[in-house]
């Protein structure tokens, strides 16, 4: 299926690019489409951010829709910065001050209590209003300095608890690398992100499927995954065979 990516912010971009592709989709980005809409976040969750964002994109281009709202909520800090975690430092999008704000608000605070979780909410918008909304957390803790040069935002101050093992499945983050010393696998199997694009993969077919009305053929759904797919409906019952 064509999707259309609604940021623009080119981190979460190549993250939200490169797992939609993983599970068969094509992806293009609101920039790609000419639309430079910057939608106003005047929610207070992470669902709601991920809404708005969604529902405003897809209507400016008439694609289905994908949009994340994330951030990092810190234990000692009452979970800040959430969603403010973009603007944390009073600019939106300076990394770098977000990252020397965390760390000077955390001075002092022992490794113990430098718990955290990151926090994704990703909204999937179809044109005519459908829409799907899935949440991803991964957990953590906020390091002392940062470490490495992956990835965008918090990561080199993040380390979660878990990374991604080759050829699936997650182990205890034994040598506590920061999200920015993990390769892109190791990061998206265990990511809020991943977390919340692979429930949106689980949960995909069955939405798809109730909107073409109740007894309809499902002929249109295209894979993800990467395996091909064959779906039945026997009354309400969606069936859906991997090969
Ligand atoms: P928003 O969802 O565009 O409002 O912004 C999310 C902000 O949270 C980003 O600007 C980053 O600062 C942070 N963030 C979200 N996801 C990640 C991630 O995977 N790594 C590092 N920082 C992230």
């Amino acid at each position: 299926m064509k999707i259309c990516a609604a940021t623009g912010n080119a981190g979460k971009l190549r993250e939200l690019r490169r797992i939609l592709e993983a599970q068969g989709h094509e992806v293009v980005s609101q920039k790609e489409l000419g639309i430079t809409i910057e939608p106003e976040e005047t929610g207070t969750t992470f669902a709601e951010n991920a809404l708005i964002k969604a529902e405003t994109i897809c209507k400016a281009c008439g694609l289905p829709t994908i949009a994340d709202d994330s951030g990092l909520c810190v234990d000692a800090l009452g979970g800040a910065p959430g969603v403010y975690s973009a603007r944390y430092c009073g600019r939106h999008g300076d990394d770098e001050a977000n990252n020397d704000k965390l760390l000077a608000a955390l001075s002092g605070v022992e490794e113990g209590r430098r718990t955290a979780k990151f926090v994704s909410a990703v909204c999937f918008y179809l044109p005519g209003g459908r829409q799907l909304t899935v949440l991803g957390e991964c957990p953590g803790r906020v390091g002392f300095e940062r470490a490495g040069s992956n990835g965008f935002g918090y990561d080199p101050l993040f380390i979660p608890d878990e990374v991604g093992l080759a050829g699936g499945g997650k182990a205890p983050n034994a040598g506590g690398r920061s999200y920015a010393q993990l390769e892109d696998w190791e990061k998206d199997a265990i990511s809020h992100r991943g977390v919340a694009m692979a429930e949106l993969d689980r949960e995909l077919p069955a939405f798809l499927a109730a909107g073409e009305g109740a007894g309809a053929p499902i002929t249109a759904i295209e894979g993800s995954l990467g395996f091909e797919q064959d779906y039945k409906r026997d009354g309400d019952r969606l069936t859906r065979t991997l090969r």
